[in-house]
């Protein structure tokens, strides 16, 4: 069983993607939904979180050192994109977009050690 989760060190992901959701997910449309003053209109349909756009992309919710130390500061209320995206290894399996996203923040893919195990399973 892991002991360690690599997302607590990384959060590149926060700051690489654009991070976009249906406009039902926010507070406006589910109580205790995205906060909205944390989200922008794309369209009629569909908001973004503030920061995850342009070309140096941060997520306003991230907080800390992304490499380091990091936390999402909405982590209850967070959309279903962000909870949908899985960190590479979870389970055993390789998320390509994961290590994308780590690389471009000079991080190197997931380890197994960085789930604090020596390694996974293998698939029967
Ligand atoms: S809401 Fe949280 S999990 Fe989603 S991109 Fe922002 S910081 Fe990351
Ligand atoms: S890039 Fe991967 S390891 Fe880093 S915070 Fe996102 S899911 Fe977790």
């Amino acid at each position: 069983m892991p002991v360690s989760n690599p997302c607590v060190r990384c959060g590149a992901c926060c700051a690489f993607f654009r991070a976009s959701f249906y406009w039902g997910e926010t507070e406006s449309g589910t109580p205790g939904g995205v906060p909205d003053d944390l989200t922008e209109k794309i369209n009629d349909f569909r908001v973004q979180m503030k920061g995850t756009r342009g070309l140096n992309p941060r997520c306003v919710a991230l907080t800390g050192e992304i490499g380091r130390s990091v936390a999402c500061a909405i982590y209850e209320q967070r959309s279903s994109v962000c909870r949908a995206f899985p960190p590479s290894l979870q389970d055993g399996v390789v998320n390509e977009d994961c290590n994308r996203a780590r690389a471009a923040h000079g991080l190197k893919p997931v380890t197994p050690a960085d789930w604090g195990v020596e390694d996974f399973p293998k698939a029967a």
